[in-house]
């Protein structure tokens, strides 16, 4: 008998008050009229709790010794169903690459029950990895360890940088292979297994919405509109009895969420990789993270995903765009609710001017420039030119930037706190740089007035000095592989304060080395997870 009471203040309310799968057995199957399937995790070999996060623990209300008690490891791992857990696969749909996809579902996520925690609002915890569902297709429901790995830390990091999304609570090791053709090119290898928990408010997707609108479904789509309202959307007015108009409204909050979301995205230089509509929170928080990259050099056009190397829809500077467009397609399923297109149209248009807005806005504390107007467009503009212009490492360049002296610019040098930004010194021919020092130029007349401590301050606030370079995270992969999980543990810490200077950890500041350029799992990624 344990001496660590695992008693949690466990509901269910997604399960207890939709509409539930009728069918309680495993096989693949439609899903119809049901908003989720029940289903049990498959028991993995041996487990390792190898890492987690004290910080979602303590969200959680979950003390260090309940988070290292074998119970809990097994619960985590898959292997025990703690009691008032009610583990459950969501069923969903989606556009995948710009296509509707028809039924996706929680392929290998099986959700455990909603936790009560200190602060009164409940979050969901996710096993992505433990097993197949109805909704696993042809693939096995398992995740391997070197994706487990970069979701776990990146949603730390991003959480850390302030941008909203999943977070991750643990990370198990299941002592079982799984097999992946990483890039789908007839080589398949076996590789470690891992599981890692994710907790969010609730794993709600756009794509919830979208299949039970495709099928005709409207009694479960408004069931579900209903729930998310009163759940999630309690703040809007008539949230208890949705009308017409609370779902014009919760729209129209989905919408800016969204929009906010993106302008986070841009402004540190994540790119998410697989924006279809099922990867896309009801919350405007990121969820998902697959092959999702973060921009070095700074190129618009730059995806990570090798599935989409062709057309490179979900490029870093479409990420906007395709925001809106996933919503349109929210939009479309929400429509049978509220019969009237002028609302949903107007809440479309208000995404454009909170993305517009949010981004210039968000630019302008990169930049420092304090208050912000349309008057500063060009400028900003201007520096995704000159960003271009040469191999120029974004996060580098927008952090160093707080440190150059405006007043002594070189006439035709790049001021040496800026040299480190740029890949290749050899590109920089009198052209190259003459673009960017009259960009400085402009620059330093627009904050003259500013105060420079008040501007840097702004700048080191908005500029992560730390991110999770694509080599970082594929270093701490190789160490992981090998057992080493120190590292895995340093770079977490370090990515714990982005905004600080941290000069002890220097190393994990630096630019892409030469080697990671064309390395798999650096520059490149699959969905193959
Ligand atoms: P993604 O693009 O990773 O968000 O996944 C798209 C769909 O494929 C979702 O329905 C996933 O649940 C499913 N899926 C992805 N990987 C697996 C896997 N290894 N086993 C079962 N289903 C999967
Ligand atoms: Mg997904």
């Amino acid at each position: 008998m344990s001496v660590v009471d695992l008693a949690l203040p466990w509901r269910n309310t997604f399960t207890a008050e939709l509409p539930a799968d009728p069918v309680e057995e495993n096989g693949l199957r439609q899903v119809e009229g049901a908003a989720f399937s029940r289903v049990k995790p498959t028991p993995v070999r041996s487990p390792q709790l190898v890492a987690h996060s004290p910080e979602v623990a303590e969200l959680l209300g979950l003390s260090p010794t309940q988070m290292t008690e074998p119970a809990m490891v097994e619960a985590l791992a898959g292997n025990r169903v703690l009691p008032g857990m009610d583990p459950h696969a969501m069923n969903y749909g989606g556009h995948q690459f710009g296509h509707w996809a028809g039924q996706l579902g929680d392929g290998r996520a099986i959700a455990l029950g909603e936790l009560m925690t200190t602060s009164g609002i409940s979050q969901t915890l996710q096993l992505k990895g433990a097993g197949s569902t109805p909704y696993s297709r042809r693939a096995d429901g398992r995740a391997v360890l070197r994706s487990s790995i970069r979701e776990y830390l990146c949603s730390e990091a991003m959480h850390a940088l302030g941008v909203p999304t999943t977070r991750a609570l643990s990370l198990v090791e299941t002592g079982e292979q799984v097999i992946r053709d990483m890039f789908y090119d007839g080589h398949p290898e076996p590789e470690p297994g891992a599981i890692v928990c994710r907790v969010a408010p609730s794993f709600i997707r756009l794509g919830n919405f979208e299949l039970p609108a495709s099928r005709g479904e409207l009694e479960v789509l408004q069931r579900l509109a209903d729930y998310t309202i009163r759940h999630h959307f309690g703040h809007l007015q008539s949230a208890e009895s949705p009308n017409r108009d609370t779902y014009v409204e919760f729209f129209d909050q989905v919408c800016q969420t969204t929009a906010s979301l993106m302008v986070e995205w841009m402004r540190v230089g994540f790119v998410h990789g697989v924006m279809n509509t099922d990867n896309l929170s009801v919350h405007g928080i990121t969820i998902d993270y697959g092959p999702y990259g973060w921009l070095e050099d700074f190129d618009p056009g730059w995806t990570p995903n090798t599935t989409d190397a062709h057309m490179k829809r979900y490029q870093y500077g479409n990420q906007p765009g395709i925001g809106q467009w996933n919503l349109v397609r929210f939009a479309n399923a929400l429509y049978p609710l509220i019969d009237d297109a002028v609302p949903l149209q107007e809440a479309l248009d208000r995404y454009v001017e909170v993305f517009t807005t949010g981004h210039r806005e968000s630019w302008g504390r990169k930049l420092g420039l304090g208050y912000v107007s349309v008057d500063d467009d060009g400028l900003i503009q201007e520096l995704a030119d000159v960003l271009q212009a040469a191999e120029t490492d974004m996060t580098i360049f927008c952090r160093r930037l707080a440190q150059v002296d405006l007043d002594t610019l070189p006439d035709s040098a790049i001021p040496s706190e800026l040299l480190d930004a740029y890949y290749r010194t050899d590109e920089l021919s009198p052209e190259p740089v003459a673009r960017v020092t009259a960009w400085l130029r402009r620059y330093a007349a627009r904050v003259a007035d500013a105060r420079p401590q008040h501007r840097r301050d702004l700048m080191n606030s908005a500029n992560p000095k730390y991110v999770l370079r694509n080599y970082i995270a594929q270093v701490v992969i190789d160490a992981a592989t090998e057992g080493d999980y120190s590292v895995l543990e340093e770079v977490h810490d370090v990515l714990r304060r982005p905004y600080d200077e941290q000069p002890d950890r220097q190393r994990w500041a630096e630019k892409r080395p030469e080697w990671a350029r064309s390395r798999p799992g650096c520059s490149m990624l699959s969905c193959s997870s």
